[in-house]
């Protein structure tokens, strides 16, 4: 199948899922996530409209993005703090932010580089921070305040791997984002669902879907 007959194929997922969850398709952000995908096909991507691409691995993320001036990264996955520095530099957002520890180091560094950096942050409800990285419900209040309301690293949203086939999780996430809205006084962005769950996703007000494999195809590890 080629790109473009995939990208189509997801249209029409979209499509239908907004249909049934009665949403506009043109509400949600789809992300493509280019972690062990060539260059060539990111770049074929972006000669169909794409301009920001997800990746997990900061040096993968920050080789691709040197080779490529005209498109944007997102950092997706785990953050160590000795890579936070690379991160910065080279990817446009980072969505993976889960401890204070880490947001205390990227705003040192991003004060110290001059830049300004969205940070979303994840969230993990169901206790697999250990396999995926994410910050509990009860730890959020403590990284939030760790963020200081920092103007470098605006909070854009919350990102989440709900486990698979779970309906309720992502209903979870909706309801969670909901609250902390109330409680921060700004709204926030909702990442969540990937190549195999993006219609549960869509169906929990989703507003960003992380897509790969649908996307690129199979990943050449
Ligand atoms: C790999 C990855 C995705 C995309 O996964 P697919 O199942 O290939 O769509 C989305 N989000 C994160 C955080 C990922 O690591």
């Amino acid at each position: 199948m080629s790109l473009e007959e995939r990208i189509e194929g997801l249209r029409v997922r979209i499509q239908r899922a907004c249909e049934a969850a009665g949403r506009e398709p043109t509400s949600i952000e789809l992300l493509p996530v280019s972690k062990k995908q060539p260059l060539s096909l990111i770049r074929e991507a972006a000669t169909l409209g794409f301009t920001r691409f997800g990746e997990n691995y900061v040096q993968e993320g920050a080789d691709k993005a040197a080779a490529s001036p005209n498109l944007s990264f997102v950092l997706l996955g785990p953050l160590q703090r000795n890579k936070a520095k690379p991160a910065l530099q080279h990817f446009t957002e980072i969505q993976s932010l889960d401890r204070p520890e880490l947001a205390e180091r990227l705003r040192h560094l991003a004060e110290e580089l001059d830049l300004v950096r969205p940070v979303w942050i994840q969230v993990d409800l169901w206790d697999e921070a250990t396999k995926l990285g994410g910050c509990t419900e009860t730890d959020l209040p403590a990284l939030i305040d760790s963020l200081g309301g920092d103007t470098r690293l605006p909070l854009r949203g919350l990102m989440a791997i709900p486990p698979p086939e779970d309906k309720a999780a992502f209903i979870q996430m909706a309801v969670l984002r909901e609250h902390m809205q109330q409680d921060l006084g700004q709204s926030l962005r909702l990442s969540m669902g990937m190549s195999g769950d993006l219609e549960a996703a869509i169906a929990a007000d989703s507003d960003q879907i992380r897509i790969g494999t649908a996307f690129f195809g199979e990943r050449s590890y």
